[in-house]
């Protein structure tokens, strides 16, 4: 599938192709084609398929130039790049094109069909007259216009009519097309990796740095024109650096079978492929059959946390992750790509009514991977309700300390911050000058991380999300590795004899992209672990079968709102704020103020922290009023900080599926927390220092705080906090899931038991978000670990009990034993001759279905005794 910001790459080599003498020439080799295909996907993207009608793209187009017309401003000033940014329409940059894929391709809302409805509409003077009411009409000849036939000032007026119309459909309309042309527009980049306003708007790219070193790395290796000649190593002394530490554990499944086959079969995980061509798309007739200990699926950060702690306690562990593996030198730091590649549906969820904007990791790391680092504990006052109000003894328990204490030190977990980023240093002084409590947040990363581009991926390893860590845990041991590309479809259960309650499940069915097509693949295995993600899990397990009505019930989002403070780098006061700081720079999460949190009574407030916001971001959630205010708000970009207030949020939603779609309320008290956690937010910018403040509120109100009198002060503030939530230029964000397949005691309140474990199917275990008995009220990634640390105890009790194959010896001297079934101890007790006239039988029953392989197998067992 061609894409906007470059094929989904996801190249990766088995660990045979780089064994031994040949893996220098292969690495070397490769290396060319991987600094082509992945260093710098942003330059070799290509465009998704655009299949919106011509009257669609011709709305379209006048929509996107709505939003982002061209405009003269040469008068005005000399600066170059100011001029050709304030010239450029968004046409003219080639954005509804890109959007119009992005709308045919990639946008999955139950709601798209109206979308296209209303574009084709709005091509038509009658469809224009009914979304634009009176705006449409003219008094000269034709006297009705269509929505492209109109001036730019009158389709201004008419976009921010939709802004705050009574109708939520225009007001979505309005929404979802702000967001994409936005989206496109500030992401999209040149064969440079360049966008024609980040000069304007003073944002460097990816980091300086960060290319740099690449290219010294680059030449230092001499990639592609002398190979490193020492024969005696064995593997290259750059692949971890260049590919990230987990290289040699991810299996890339659009590689030849065999290869595949081989691959798994050095982690000692037997695995078997069927040749017939037939049956190979039906899913009762999977194309590949792995068997192991423990399937996990999802590498984030709940899934990484099973997957290491299993395999290092010697069970065999396949994880299947759809995302695909990029790390460290593979990353591009490029917003876009970044997005498209690594978020779930590239960043472009949002719920039913468009009212919140959902992110979600989808990548070999999940969230891990692109997460702003916050770690906090669980809080106290969350760990009694969960345990006095949900009766879950687990909180209360020694393993539950034990867990936080065991993840905290594995991700590295700690406070300290030697130099803070400018949205950062802004909250922690706005709180200090007003006495507002304000901490260190606790990171797992080093005191001296500083660096803003996190959120697409660490490009040295130094923050340690799940892909630093436990998966990396998880291919030491030898004993599992990531299938990376493959989308689970369902979780495989069945009753077994002698089990009348419920089912218990077997493994797993997931599909993967083969020679340009679907297949699809068996995991068979002991336990099976669901860790998609409080979004995935659900639909996953609806998809399976499972009927308990809890099942993506319970959804807490964490909704967030924002305000805004512009420190313009001439108004720098005795140092403050740094002249040379921006942004988009810095620790992502350093300082945080618990001042509305209301940790100490309800547990149901909200906290107040500070985003990584780069171009397209930061576009999507500032106000528009007009094309000329949105540049000249983009122009401010770099000095802009902004402070959110996160709400613990009370109400909830609900993850459908089929069809897919996410249903979201705030309750009353969550829309209070946030106004209030708002009016703070909008002191803290001011108290820093701020020229102007703002929110995201449609009107776009600033006050220029220097300029304004006491009174219009707090007029200013009272007002702005206090405006429903619904009225804002665009949706709240969240980046926090959790809750839809709550833990609970009562299997007709709650989805999973303590242990993990879905009341419906035995040996099916959650380990994600989704378990969260209610929203947490602080980031969650330490939660999820500690809930998955504490999953994972259980699952190897479970494992113990089922006495399932250990292999004795390590990986990489075991006999691959394709097709078999018989474990490495039976294995031990056949006699030489048998053990090789076995394996001969076994290739030779490759050719043979499934079913009759299982059944010969089982014979074949018998009679070599
Ligand atoms: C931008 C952003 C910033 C954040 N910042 C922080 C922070 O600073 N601190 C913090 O504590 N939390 C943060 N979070 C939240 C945190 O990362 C998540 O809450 C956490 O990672 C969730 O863990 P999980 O295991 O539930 O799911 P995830 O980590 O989301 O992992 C789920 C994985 O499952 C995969 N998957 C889904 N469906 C399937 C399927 N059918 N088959 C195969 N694979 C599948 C996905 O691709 C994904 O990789 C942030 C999140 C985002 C998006």
């Amino acid at each position: 599938m061609e894409q906007i910001n470059g094929a989904r790459d996801g190249s990766s080599f088995s660990p045979l192709e780089i064994n031994g003498r040949q893996e220098h020439a292969i690495l070397t080799d490769e290396l060319d084609s991987v600094d082509k295909q992945r260093l710098f996907l942003g330059g070799e993207r290509q465009l998704y398929p655009n299949s919106l009608s011509s009257r669609e793209m011709e709305s379209l187009t006048a929509l996107c130039d709505t939003f982002l017309p061209s405009i003269d401003v040469s008068d005005a000033t000399t600066n170059a790049s100011l001029v050709a940014f304030y010239r450029t329409s968004a046409s003219m940059a080639g954005t509804p094109q890109r959007v119009g894929g992005l709308i045919s391709e990639r946008l999955k809302h139950p709601k798209l069909w109206l979308m296209r409805l209303a574009l084709w509409f709005l091509s038509t003077w009658i469809g224009s007259f009914i979304l634009c009411g009176r705006a449409s009409l003219s008094s000269q000849f034709p006297y009705f216009h269509s929505f492209p036939q109109m001036s730019q000032q009158k389709r201004e007026e008419i976009l921010l009519s939709w802004s705050l119309s009574y109708f939520y459909l225009l007001r979505m309309l309005f929404k979802t097309m702000k967001l994409l042309t936005f989206l496109v527009f500030f992401t999209e980049v040149n064969e440079k990796n360049e966008n024609l306003s980040w000069k304007a708007i003073d944002y460097t790219g990816p980091d300086p740095e960060f290319i740099t070193k690449t290219k010294e790395f680059k030449a230092s290796t001499t990639i592609g024109n002398q190979r490193p000649n020492n024969e005696e190593q064995n593997a290259c002394p750059h692949e971890e650096e260049l590919f990230g530490p987990l290289n040699r554990g991810i299996i890339n499944l659009d590689k030849p079978k065999d290869l595949v086959v081989d691959a798994l079969s050095t982690f000692g995980i037997p695995a078997s492929v069927l040749h017939s061509e037939k049956t190979v798309n039906c899913s009762s007739n999977p194309s590949l059959t792995i068997r192991c200990d423990a399937v996990v699926i999802g590498s984030g950060s709940g899934g990484g946390v099973v997957a290491g702690v299993l395999a290092k306690a010697g069970y065999k562990v396949v994880v299947i992750e759809k995302g695909n593996y990029h790390a460290r030198k593979n990353l591009t730091l490029l917003e876009g790509p970044a997005m498209d590649q690594m978020y779930l549906s590239s960043g472009l969820i949002a719920t039913d009514d468009m009212g919140v904007f959902v992110l979600a990791g989808s990548t070999v790391g999940g969230g891990s991977a692109i997460n702003w680092s916050a770690s906090i504990r669980t809080p106290q006052h969350v760990i009694k309700e969960w345990c006095n109000d949900h009766e879950l003894e687990l909180f209360d328990s020694k393993l539950y300390q034990e867990a936080l204490d065991v993840v905290c030190e594995k991700m590295g977990v700690q406070s300290q911050v030697q130099e803070e980023g400018f949205n950062n240093a802004i909250l922690r002084k706005g709180c200090q000058e007003l006495g507002y409590p304000v901490n260190n947040i606790p990171r797992n990363s080093p005191p001296n991380h500083y660096c803003g581009w996190c959120c697409f991926g660490c490009k040295d390893g130094r923050k340690r999300g799940t892909t630093e860590t436990w998966l990396v845990d998880l291919v030491n041991s030898g004993n599992g590795a990531i299938l990376t590309g493959c989308e689970a479809i369902k979780v495989l259960h069945k009753r077994k004899k002698g089990r009348r309650d419920r089912n218990t499940a077997t493994g797993v069915a997931f599909e993967f992209e083969h020679g340009g097509g679907k297949e699809i693949g068996f995991v068979e295995s002991k336990v099976t672990i669901v860790a998609c993600g409080a979004l995935c899990t659900p639909k996953l397990l609806k998809r399976s079968g499972l009927k308990n009505v809890n099942i993506g019930e319970n959804l807490h989002l964490h909704p967030v709102a924002m305000a805004w403070g512009y420190f313009p780098d001439s108004q720098v006061f005795d140092g403050w704020p740094e002249r040379e700081k921006k942004s988009y720079e810095g620790g992502i999460m350093t300082a945080m103020s618990t001042v509305v949190a209301e940790f100490n009574k309800s547990g149901y407030g909200a906290v107040i922290q500070t985003p990584a916001l780069h171009p397209g971001m930061f576009s999507v959630v500032m106000p528009w009023v007009s094309g000329k205010d949105i540049k000249h708000r983009m122009s401010r970009f770099s000095r802009t900080a902004h402070v959110f207030a996160l709400a613990r949020d009370k109400g909830s939603g609900t993850v459908n599926a089929p069809p897919d779609s996410i249903s979201y309320e705030m309750e009353a008290l969550d829309e209070n927390n946030l106004k209030i956690g708002l009016e703070k937010s909008l002191r803290i910018l001011a108290a820093a220092g701020a020229e102007d403040i703002g929110t995201h509120h449609f009107k776009g109100k600033g006050l220029h705080v220097k300029k304004a009198n006491l009174d219009e002060f707090e007029r200013f503030v009272k007002e702005e906090s206090s405006r429903p939530l619904r009225e804002l230029s665009s949706a709240i964000c969240s980046a926090h899931q959790m809750g839809s397949c709550r833990m609970g005691v009562d299997s007709k309140q709650s989805v999973v038991n303590q242990m993990g474990e879905t009341w419906e199917v035995e040996g099916l275990f959650v380990a994600d978000t989704s378990v969260f008995p209610t929203a947490l009220g602080v980031n969650p990634m330490v939660t999820v670990q500690a809930i998955a640390y504490c999953t994972s105890q259980s699952i190897l009790q479970v494992l113990r009990r089922k006495k399932f194959f250990k292999y004795k010896e390590p990986a990489s001297k075991q006999p691959v034993t394709v097709d078999s079934d018989q474990s490495p101890e039976e294995n031990d007790q056949l006699c030489r001759c048998c053990q090789i006239r076995r394996r001969k039988l076994n290739r030779f029953m490759r050719f043979f279905p499934l079913q009759l392989q299982y059944h010969t197998n089982h014979l074949l067992r018998k009679s070599f005794r």
